[in-house]
């Protein structure tokens, strides 16, 4: 199966629709995980992935990379996947300078919790409740949004428009920045 990556460009609508939630109770939803995660490790520029940015407008997230002081290594491939993710405790503020592999050379400053605390199924169906702190919850938190249509865009505070060299450049001086961790977070604004 081709993969066709769907961006803001051409599938803005269907990336800002609701994604289903994975029925579990059978072993369809094992098609859509390899699809994913083949995906997922195939591309080393990622940092995670939601499956609706492949076309699969389903309830499921891969991770690769979310150790920030190695976003460089293309090595690096976590391999988490998380089906019907959900965020129960949120706190903490940070701020990054994110962007999304479906939103082009969009980055936008946006506040995020600095830590979270999630219940999800693994692969083999078990559920897990782990807790992400720092850019971890950072990375997460956005693939999150992606599940219930919302882009990065859509919530940033300020918006640039700046390629990928010239995005490493700026980061050096506009770094990911915590701005406390322990208030409490706001999911819904
Ligand atoms: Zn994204």
């Amino acid at each position: 199966m081709e993969i066709v990556y769907k961006t803001i460009e051409n599938d803005l609508e269907y990336l800002k629709q609701v994604s289903e939630e994975v029925d579990l109770s059978n072993d369809e939803y094992m098609r859509d995980l390899k699809i994913l995660s083949d995906y997922g490790s195939s591309d080393d520029r990622l940092l995670a992935l939601a499956s609706i940015q492949i076309g699969i407008p389903k309830r499921m997230i891969y991770v690769r990379k979310t150790d920030l002081s190695k976003l460089e290594d293309k090595e690096i491939d976590e391999h988490k996947v998380m089906i019907n993710p959900v965020i129960v405790k949120a706190c903490g503020l940070t701020r990054y300078w994110e962007t999304c592999a479906s939103c082009l050379d969009n980055m936008g400053l946006i506040e995020r919790p600095y830590k979270i605390e999630i219940e999800y199924f693994n692969e083999s169906r078990k559920k897990c409740c782990e807790v992400f702190e720092g850019f971890p919850a950072t990375v997460i938190a956005h693939e999150m949004d992606h599940l219930d249509g919302i882009l990065h865009i859509d919530k940033a505070i300020e918006l640039l428009v700046m390629e990928e060299d010239d995005r490493k450049e700026f980061r050096k001086t506009h770094p990911y920045e915590i701005i406390n961790k322990d208030q409490e977070f706001n999911m819904n604004k």
